[in-house]
């Protein structure tokens, strides 16, 4: 292993099998270990019309092993129309037709060969069904689609892939890769709670590549907290994470897939693929900055982040709490209703657990702070009510905030910023409290509401109509979030992400975006530190006391002021 705290592994995708060479593979090989270091592959036996012989793969195979190289195999779940399979269906990215007998036969001998080799496979996250052909709608019946895809893939995962690959090799780990739109699984039978039951292991896809520009409009910090879903969704059984680099345009934009899969604590880091690394300038400078990242890793706990409550199978606010995440309020995201946590953020997605309204009464009367957004209320504000947890509704109107107001703050006033558009929030007054409110002319709406309920308390927090307005909340007023969210402390500003860690470490990254001066950032912390200090320069931060009033009540907090340039990572620990 080149690293201590994760793998370094490429893909070598079919189409690149199919056509190396002996002369070939060596140069690739030279390049891909000076430049980021090779401890894995793996090795695709199949892709679209694709399939390469066991000769082919096998001097692969033997070339990489006699380099001290693990091999594992690969397959891509697409192809092209071929003899005997029905002809002319329409299907997006040449997926598989799983109820085309023809189609069936097929995935089974890939899977039976590429059993026949490697003792470990993947599969590519194109294992996916989109189908409605005539039959797939005829045996779908009275399901919908999301059912019968789910019990579609269901039979497949275990009938023609798992099992039949067992059969062959008893010894096999089964892999199923999940691709970066976690919030469509379930439309196109991606079922990650069922496929635990079935598959060995899973992996997960990291490449955020550009957030403005990407087909699924995903956050920088997708990057972390996807792969922290899956190790709460998978425990110890998420294999890594995976990146490549198209529409990533700049190095920066390539390497930060990188770092925060690595600051997720993955086991593997997949760069896809083989190929476009090669004389690719993106890859010059990995080592290096795999190199620092594994010395800061290497005295690091566990993650830790504000519990995001996210069920299988949902939707609604998607990537929200990604974009918190690009605010420096680290995330954990789960599955898993995680009722141990002092607070849980709640977003819209949540609302797709029926029995969400009565978890979050049970949660709060306990002592719990259930923190939710407006989309939430909309969805579940029936039942909130109902329950007594809440006396707030969003309206259909919409305030274009130009002003801000923190209530606990004497200084809390921002005056004439650019227009945001938020939904109005109607509350009883005195009933719940606003934090914050947003206005514009005589009028406010609350953006953070507070209201109490046994032992605990809800927070309401009103999200911009465009979720990327986010971002242009002012500072001062987003810290409020902040300090209801992070309990131990939080970092000022935006475009920048931090990472907590369960022995005290923290790790800051300001991404190369936006405004990519040098500038000041304030960490704080509840802790009665006296100073921060960097772990890798040993340089001191003294701190001085903070205190704000939110809520009616003070909050001290000892504040730490340091200079952070973009695209340099910082370990910072309070002494
Ligand atoms: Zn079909």
């Amino acid at each position: 292993m080149h690293y201590k705290n994760f793998k370094t592994v490429v893909y070598i995708p079919a189409w690149i099998a199919f056509n190396m060479t002996p002369q070939k593979l060596e140069s690739d090989y030279e390049f891909i270990e000076k430049y980021i270091g090779l401890d894995k592959v793996y090795l695709e036996t199949h892709r679209d019309d694709i399939d390469v012989d066991r000769d082919k793969i096998m001097m692969i195979k033997n070339f990489l092993e006699d380099k001290g190289v693990v091999v594992s195999g690969g397959i891509t779940t697409t192809v092209c129309d071929f003899e005997g399979a029905e002809q002319g269906k329409r299907r997006l990215f040449n997926t598989f037709c799983y109820t085309d007998p023809a189609m069936r036969e097929k995935i089974k001998d890939m899977a039976e060969y590429a059993a026949g080799i490697f003792d470990e496979v993947i599969l590519d996250d194109f294992y996916f069904t989109d189908c409605s052909c005539e039959r797939c709608i005829k045996e779908k019946g009275d399901r919908d689609w999301v059912t019968f895809r789910k019990d579609l893939m269901n039979d497949v995962s275990k009938n023609l892939i798992v099992d039949p690959a067992k059969k062959i090799n008893p010894k096999i780990k089964m892999i199923v890769k999940y691709p970066n739109w976690r919030e469509s699984y379930h439309f196109t039978g991606y079922l990650p709670d069922d496929q635990q039951d079935i598959f060995d292991a899973t992996y997960i896809g990291t490449e955020t590549r550009s957030p403005k520009y990407a087909d699924q409009h995903l956050p920088e910090y997708l990057s972390y907290s996807l792969v922290r879903y899956m190790e709460n969704a998978w425990p110890r059984r998420n294999g890594g994470g995976w990146f490549d680099t198209y529409q990533c345009w700049s190095v920066d934009r390539y390497m930060e897939q990188a770092y925060l899969t690595a600051f997720a604590k993955a086991k593997e880091l997949m760069f896809f693929q083989w190929s476009d690394l090669i004389e690719n300038h993106f890859v010059g400078g990995m080592k290096i900055q795999l190199n620092k990242i594994d010395t800061m890793l290497d005295k690091t706990g566990e993650p830790t982040g504000v519990a995001t409550y996210i069920p299988y199978a949902s939707g609604g606010e998607n990537h929200l709490e990604m974009r918190l995440g690009m605010l420096g309020i680290p995330i954990e995201a789960t599955p898993v209703f995680p009722s141990d946590k002092k607070v849980i953020l709640f977003t819209e997605s949540a609302a797709c657990d029926e029995t969400v309204a009565e978890k979050i009464k049970g949660f709060v009367e306990t002592g719990g702070d259930a923190v939710i957004t407006t989309g939430f209320l909309r969805r579940t504000g029936d039942e909130l009510r109902k329950l007594g947890l809440t006396e707030a509704y969003v309206s259909d109107r919409k305030i274009a905030a130009t002003r801000y107001q923190i209530t606990g703050d004497e200084a809390g006033y921002i005056d004439n910023v650019k227009p945001i558009i938020f939904p109005e929030m109607i509350h009883g007054n005195n009933e719940s409290w606003s934090y914050i409110n947003g206005g514009d002319g005589d009028y406010h709406t609350p953006l953070i509401l507070m209201s109490t309920y046994g032992r605990g308390r809800i927070f309401t927090i009103s999200i911009p109509d465009n979720p990327s307005d986010i971002y242009r909340i002012p500072a001062h007023a987003t810290d409020v979030l902040k300090r209801i969210l992070c309990t131990s402390g939080y970092v000022s500003g935006k475009d920048i992400s931090m990472f907590t860690y369960d022995d005290g470490s923290i790790i800051l990254y300001r991404y190369v975006k936006g405004d990519i001066r040098p500038m000041h950032v304030n960490i704080c912390t509840t802790a009665q530190a006296g100073a921060l200090r960097d772990e890798v320069t040993g340089e001191i931060y003294p701190a001085m006391p903070y205190v704000t009033v939110e809520g009616f009540e003070p909050h001290q907090y000892m504040l730490a002021d340091v200079i952070i340039t973009p695209g340099v990572i910082r370990k910072f620990r309070w002494i």
